[in-house]
């Protein structure tokens, strides 16, 4: 835990003094990620918002709260996993990130989840799914099916805000969340079975 924890922090300081792309002039706050270091999951989003901006951390706003719901939905709490976006900054005006804004921030996101090392990552909506496993379809016929980032699966759904605009589509995210816990399980059932094969 506090090895993870010392090696974010590091990243978190370098993101703190990143220049590397036009959004940073226009940011109140770096928003680099929260949560477990050691977390099994990762929820990966787009880009800070105005209060994610003003706070410094991910996802504090009204799609925030929904979120806290999407991550108990699979029986976890945001203290168990971690929660990050592709750009650290906050794009003005809340559009989206430009590919080459998310280019710069690319080694800031892999670094990241090479400490942590997720069992699963969840891309909230199309820009995280393209950022992570590149172009595709829309997220519409993207979502619930498990896609791979360097070698852990990822699971595309629909972002929270798309969520409080379409509450229709709850259903069809909150059945894709069901994906990631069976995986979950799924992992901790084939480690228990290992264990109790080593163990004389
Ligand atoms: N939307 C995102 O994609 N990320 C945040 O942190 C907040 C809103």
């Amino acid at each position: 835990m506090q090895v993870s924890k010392t090696k974010l922090d590091v990243i978190a300081e370098e993101i703190k003094g990143c220049t590397a792309c036009p959004l940073a002039s226009g940011r109140t706050n770096t928003v680099p990620g929260s949560g477990n270091p050691d977390a099994r999951v990762v929820f990966f989003g787009e880009g800070p918002g105005a209060e994610e901006d003003q706070q410094g951390l991910p996802f504090v706003g009204r799609a925030g709260k929904l979120l806290t719901n999407i991550i108990a939905s699979i029986n976890l709490t945001r203290e168990d996993v971690y929660i990050m976006n592709a750009v650290k900054c906050r794009p003005p005006g809340n559009r989206k990130p430009l590919p080459e804004e998310i280019e710069s921030c690319r080694h800031f996101f892999q670094e990241q989840l090479e400490v942590i090392k997720p069992e699963v990552i969840v891309a909230l909506g199309a820009t995280a799914i393209e950022a992570l496993c590149g172009r595709g379809l829309g997220i519409t016929k993207r979502r619930g099916k498990l896609e791979k980032y360097q070698n852990i699966p990822v699971l595309p759904t629909f972002h929270p805000a798309y969520l409080l605009r379409n509450p229709l589509a709850k259903s069809d995210a909150w059945s894709d969340l069901q994906i990631a816990k069976k995986l979950l399980e799924e992992k901790c059932s084939i480690e228990s079975q290992s264990q109790a094969q080593t163990t004389p």
